[in-house]
Order: C-alpha cells, then structure tokens, then sequence
C-alpha cells in the first residue's frame, strides 16, 4: 500500500508503524439509564489505569530509582482515595450521568481545591488529580495510553500532532513522522525539521484501517508512506538509505569549512532550536551559533510557567554548552498554534491574528519580566542576543525597551549580576517591513521570519493543509520584502538574517546572497548541506 503526501523534512526511514488515533478533546455528559452497568465500566478503567501506572512504575524504578518513580505510586493512591471515589460514585448515581462525566467533575473538583491551597507542596497535587483523571477519561473512552516508554524506534502515523505531543516523544524512538492533516509550515513539520527526522503531512490514509505493528517505509524526499512493502520495495528503500549515508559522509567534509562563496562572501550559518536537547545536534552539524531559541518550547512542555530559575537553567546551559558562540534567544511566542492551557488564553475567530507572541508579553508584562530577568541574568554565561517576535510597530519597540529597562533596574538595586544582551527583533509581518527603516534604528539586529511573513503577505493560515496549492514560498511579493528589509537593515548598518524555513530553500540560496543576507538560521541537519550549497556560488556566473 503507496501513500503520497507533502514531504517537509528529507530522508528514510524504515521500521514498525505506531498509529496515533486522534485524542478526544472534550468530555460530552449525557443520561444513563443503567448505573450499575456504568459503575462497572469505572471499576473497569480504573484498574486498567492501576495497572498501566504500576507497570510505568516499576519501569520507572529500574531506570530511575524509586524516588523518581514515586509520583506514580502517588497516582496510583489519588485513585483509591475514598474522597475522590465517593464524588465520582455519587455523581454517576445521582445524576444518571455517565462515568467520563463523573470523573472530569471531580478531577476538576479536587484539582481546584488542591490549587486554592497555601502549601506549595499540596498546590502541586493540583496537577497530578488532572493528570490521573485524564488517564481514567481516556480509559472510558478506548483510548490507548500514549505511551512512548516502552516503544521501539518507530515510525509514528497520527491524524495530527500538536507541537506540544511531539515535544513530549522522545526523538530518538521516532523514525518518522507521518501526519493525515497539518500544513508543511505548521511548527509540528518544523520540529520534525529540527529533529532531522523524515516527515510527510497531507497523507491520506483511514488510521483505523492501519494496525500498529507493520513495516513501513518513509521517503521524506518524495513524500510517500509504503505501508506492508514487498521484498523490492525493502530493497530500494535500504538502496536509498545507503545513497543518504553516503551523502552524510560527503557533508562531514564540511565540518570546520567556512561558509563562503566562491567570490568571497561570508554568510554566518546559524542553527533553529527549540532546546537544550537540540545543542549536540546544531554542534555536530558545526552550526556556527544559535539563530533561534524558539523559548516557548519551554513553556509547552509544561504544565504551568517556568520560573526564572529554571528559565535560567535552561538559558545558561544553552550559553555555556555553546561557549563563545552567538546564541539568539526568542521571548516567548505562544498563542495560534501554540497553546498552553494554563495561560487560559481562551479561544478565539482568528488566532493567527489574534493575541499571541509579543501582545502576550506586553499584556502580561509578568509574564514578560520573569522571563527578561533570566535572559539579562543568562548574559553573564556567553554571547547572548535576545530577539523579539510578531512585531508590528515603533510603540511596541520602544514599549520592549521601557520593560527591559524596568527589568535592568531591579537587577541592578538587588544587586543581582546580570549583562545586557544585544536585541533584535523578528520582521515576520508586512508592517514592520514596511517600516523597517524606522525600526531599524532602534535595534542592534534583524531576523526575517519567513513563516509568518509569507502567511500574512499571501492572507493564507499556515495551519490550514486546503490551502497548499495556493501556497507559493517563492511569491515575487515575499522576495520583495525580504530585499526591502536587508536595504533597511544595511542603510542603519545592523545585520539581516532569515530564520524562516525559507532560510534552508536552496533554489533561493543565491538571490539571498544577491540581496545581501548576512545570516541564515535553519534546521541542524540543514546547516552542512547549506554550507556545501553557498562554497558552490558564484556569484559572477548567477549574475
Ligand atoms: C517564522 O515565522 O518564520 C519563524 C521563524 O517563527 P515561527 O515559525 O516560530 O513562527
Ligand atoms: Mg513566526
């Protein structure tokens, strides 16, 4: 069976198949007539759940010792507490409710007064009632656990991923990822980008139909899933993975090169990351700094704001692991595909016009301050720059720059120690394009980002896969732009770079050096074969 999708990341992988079928967002109450049958089908879940906790408990206890593997034992007990048991009880034979129902109104119940407590430590609970409700929810409703403990590298197939699933997977068990919806620009295909594994969106297959367990090829370059291949087509994909090999080998020589053209233009080659995790990786592809720290991964792996001291944490390891090399932190850009339930942002008509990025952090100046102070606090540890997303005005420029000074100033009567990085700010809407002239004199860089930029140029949501065919990344209109930009950037005589997707586009390689980019930033496993590509121009022969 030969599936044909969008390929957004090169490469192959072979291996078993982990179908993800998609994951029941809400939970319905309706009237049951049998509440016998419904207290049947709780006892039910919850033992499987026990079960499932246990066994993730004793895996737990091998790998990390049993201190680590505590929080399961917690679970397990929040499921036997009386309290607890009682309220879902007498909901389902109060109401005549069903069990789902039941056991999200005490998971809620509970993890509110868990939260309205003083004691920190109880205050934490909160999360754990949610976590193990959820866990009995999905139980009722037939949903397997996704759990990645136990999985073998695999190829995993999904309806979609929210950038969020896809941060909590542990890279090395993923061969490739192949989703039914999602556009080649979502930041799910991007972090598939940034892992450097094989990915295709857009495949249309019937996920009931696929069991998890068969043998399937990914070509990430083609964009087709083969699913139960024949002996030949086995062959032609280990054929294919040999050719990649030998690729790889030939772009080891490029380690420790310069990134230069053949007429002597010098482009910094810069790497995307979205964690510490990705360090090694941007370091083995000899990336010469970091163009973006996408922060808000920070947040999204979590389930509530990271404070300043594990912000911290994170920030100086990134600077230290990355010694005197630029390392360009973006603040948090949460919001349209990005959300964070505890921000309780709400939903709204348009959330890629809506309240996310730099609206976030100029509304929530908390927010905002808490994760300044770790960054100015970072600055001691390396060469830090800090860039700000979705800007669109002057005001909001300079409302940044009132902010930070609020944050220096504190820093500086606590006596904390602390260094100003050097800032700049993402052009990602026509706004700031049309205005980066003016912008530029209040920055130290530019950073183009090319998602977004060609999203709002072309009015068409990056999300949205039905609008593939009318998606063209090499629009005259975005190209026009970009040149505006580096223009802007050159006359106030401070750095253009691309971040944007686009930045690894080799058919567009040459005319960003025609234009005078000074920085790409791409993907890890993009940064040697993009070195290969710009040590090949020439720019009197491109003319
Ligand atoms: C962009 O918009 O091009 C960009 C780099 O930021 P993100 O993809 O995270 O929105
Ligand atoms: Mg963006």
């Amino acid at each position: 069976m030969r599936m044909i999708g969008k390929a957004v990341h090169y490469g192959i992988a072979v291996g078993p198949v982990v179908v993800i079928k998609p994951r029941e967002a809400q939970v319905k109450r309706y009237k049951i007539y049998n509440t016998s049958s419904e207290m049947i089908r709780l006892e039910q879940s919850l033992y499987k759940v026990k079960n499932h906790l246990r066994r993730l408990y004793d895996k737990a206890v091998a790998e990390v010792g049993s201190e680590g593997a505590a929080i399961f034992n917690a679970h397990i007990m929040l499921l036997e507490d009386e309290g607890y048991l009682d309220s879902v009880h007498s909901i389902i034979q109060a109401e005549k409710v069903n069990a789902e129902y039941a056991v999200a109104t005490t998971g809620t119940h509970f993890a509110d007064m868990f939260a309205e407590m003083d004691d920190e430590y109880m205050q934490e609970r909160s999360r754990d009632v949610l976590d193990v409700t959820g866990r009995v929810i999905r139980a009722l409703q037939g949903q397997e656990e996704l759990d990645f403990s136990e999985m073998e590298p695999s190829i995993i197939l999904a309806d979609d991923l929210t950038p969020g699933e896809v941060m909590q997977m542990d890279s090395k068990k993923m061969l490739a990822l192949v989703t039914l919806r999602g556009s080649a620009n979502s930041h799910t295909a991007i972090l598939a980008a940034m892992m450097n594994i094989p990915a295709i969106v857009g495949v249309e297959f019937n996920l009931d139909g696929l069991p998890s367990g068969s043998i399937g090829i990914v070509d990430g370059y083609e964009g087709s899933l083969v699913i139960d291949a024949t002996e030949e087509e086995l062959a032609a994909a280990k054929e294919k993975i040999r050719v990649q090999e030998e690729e790889q080998m030939m772009l080891q020589r490029m380690k420790g090169k310069e990134t230069v053209t053949k007429g002597g233009r010098v482009v910094k080659l810069l790497a995307n990351i979205g964690g510490v995790q990705d360090i090694s990786y941007a370091l083995e592809n000899d990336a010469e700094g970091i163009g973006l720290f996408r922060s808000e991964f920070l947040y999204l792996q979590k389930d509530c704001l990271p404070t300043e001291e594990e912000q911290l944490h994170v920030y100086k390891k990134v600077l230290q692991k990355m010694g005197d090399k630029l390392v360009t932190i973006r603040t948090l850009d949460i919001g349209a595909d990005k959300q964070v339930e505890y921000l309780e942002l709400g939903k709204e008509d348009n959330p890629a016009l809506g309240f996310r990025a730099i609206r976030i952090c100029l509304t929530r100046k908390d927010i905002f301050k808490t994760q300044l102070r770790a960054l100015l606090r970072a600055g001691m540890y390396g060469n830090l720059a800090v860039l700000y997303p979705m800007i669109t005005s002057v005001k909001e420029v300079t409302q940044i720059k009132e902010i930070v000074e609020e944050v220096r100033g504190e820093l500086e009567s606590e006596g904390v120690s602390y260094k100003l990085p050097i800032q700049g700010i993402m052009i990602e809407t026509p706004a700031a394009v049309m205005i980066s002239d003016q912008l530029a004199q209040l920055v130290d860089f530019f950073s183009i980002g090319t998602n977004d930029l060609t999203q709002y140029t072309l009015a068409l949501d990056r999300q949205n896969e039905r609008l593939d065919a009318f998606y063209d990344a090499h629009h005259p209109a975005v190209l026009k732009m970009i040149e505006m930009v580096v223009k802007s950037g050159h006359n106030a005589g401070i750095p253009v770079g691309i971040c944007g997707e686009l930045g690894s586009d080799m058919a567009l390689t040459g005319r960003f050096i025609q234009m005078g980019v000074d920085e790409l930033s791409v993907s890890p496993g993009n940064v040697l074969r993009l070195r290969a590509k710009i040590r090949d121009i020439n720019e009197e022969e491109e003319g």
